[in-house]
């Protein structure tokens, strides 16, 4: 699998040579796919990549392409060999032959590789279950830390769903509540951003057994390193040590997604219309450093706090809660951020120090005096703004037809 993993990288990267040189009218899609068959028949060893796989690189490198123009992407750009994810498509789902043999267990046919067995972890319209508008199209494979996975592509056809009758609610992302919603319902999995001695723990999905052995690898690895010549190859010890560290912190995400997506099916179920901030979390976390010219202030505690939000990915939330919405009938709206967090959900006065630190809230308005949760405080002022009338676009339903240039789709947001 890594052969053709590899393969599917440097055809891409040969693709993009080639086009990048090739003068504008002699580019075509005919001409894309002649040289992507001379290659195979020449490069014996870009014949390892089956050949629909191939045509699967060519058509992923034309929607690259194709997303640059409508301004959802940048320019598609060589594939690096440490950076990039190995995948490889499989872009019919004709000749997969999916049976099931065991209640956890599928086998599945992988083209030049042969029939391999698979963890099942979702129905699948395979054998008497498919019909023509409920199948497997195709499949990818994609490795990470952990191993090769196989991802399904099913096409199915769903009744529209009922609107959702439910309540609103205001969620807020929050550092020391994962998320905040404005009934007080809040979620949290219990694992607290901070250590007891203050710092940030950025190991927290780790349980202390874990962490204990991340720490040895880290030390086993910085040991190795000292022992490494500048301009000497990583050893393969060393390298062994790296994917051990790769695979635990695997193993994290894993369980950060996992909740994530067990957290929001839940909301998107009980509630009919969610109304989250819109926030710049690059333009957040960015801000720390400041500039050569401009150097940030408090700059370790900051790059904590901001840590802290790129881990709780607050980003993927909304993406999920988008998609889990609209399938339940839902709907999810964007309120502008500022000041939600520092005004009072209660008398609606923004007063100087109201903020406490980053748990509390107590408001300084002598006449209202309002002492809660920072978090909670700011999910209640979502929802308020929302039922102004300040909601940014719907960003609920899955495809966009018509949007303007450089905007990207609600999804990508
Ligand atoms: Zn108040």
């Amino acid at each position: 699998m890594d052969d053709q993993a590899h393969a599917a990288r440097t055809m891409w990267n040969c693709l993009h040579d080639w086009w990048s040189m090739l003068p504008k009218d002699k580019r075509s899609l005919a001409a894309a796919d002649a040289a992507i068959r001379q290659a195979r028949k020449e490069i014996d060893w870009l014949g390892v990549l089956p050949a629909q796989a191939a045509q699967a690189v060519l058509k992923t490198y034309f929607q690259a392409w194709r997303n640059r123009w409508d301004g959802r992407a940048d320019a598609p750009n060589f594939k690096a060999r440490i950076r990039t994810v190995m995948s490889v498509d499989i872009p019919q789902g004709r000749d997969l032959n999916i049976t099931r043999v065991h209640r956890r267990w599928g086998m599945v046919n992988i083209p030049k590789i042969g029939r391999v067995r698979f963890r099942w972890t979702k129905d699948l319209p395979v054998a008497k279950h498919a019909t023509t508008g409920n199948r497997v199209t195709g499949a990818r494979l994609v490795k990470d830390a952990l191993g090769w996975h196989i991802a399904f592509r099913v096409q199915a056809l769903q009744a529209k769903p009922e609107p959702h009758p439910g309540p609103h609610v205001g969620i807020d992302a929050g550092v020391n509540l994962p998320l905040a919603l404005s009934d007080g319902n809040h979620r949290d999995h219990g694992r607290p951003p901070r250590l007891p001695n203050g710092k940030a723990d950025r190991d927290k999905w780790l349980n202390p057994q874990e962490k204990a052995k991340l720490l040895g690898l880290e030390r086993r690895a910085a040991q190795r390193k000292q022992h490494r010549q500048c301009g000497e190859k990583t050893s393969r010890r060393l390298r062994h040590t790296y994917d051990q560290i790769k695979q635990l912190r695997a193993k994290a995400t894993r369980r950060a997604v996992d909740w994530q997506h067990k957290t929001t099916t839940s909301i998107a179920m009980q509630y009919g219309t969610i109304v989250v901030e819109q926030l710049n979390i690059k333009s957040m976390v960015k801000s720390a450093k400041g500039t050569t010219e401009e150097p940030g202030r408090n700059v370790a505690q900051k790059s904590g706090l901001n840590r802290a939000i790129s881990q709780e990915a607050w980003g993927r939330t909304v993406t999920m809660l988008t998609y889990k919405t609209a399938r339940h009938g839902g709907a999810l709206h964007k309120v502008p951020a500022p000041g939600t967090s520092l005004r009072c959900s209660a008398c609606g006065i923004t007063t100087p120090g109201s903020r406490e630190d980053q748990a509390t809230f107590v408001c300084k308005n002598p006449e209202c005096r309002l002492s809660c949760n920072a978090d909670w405080n700011a999910a209640r002022n979502v929802l308020h703004l929302y039922r102004m009338g300040h909601a940014l676009t719907p960003a609920a339903g899955r495809a966009v037809v018509r949007r303007p240039r450089g905007v990207k789709p609600a999804t990508a947001r």
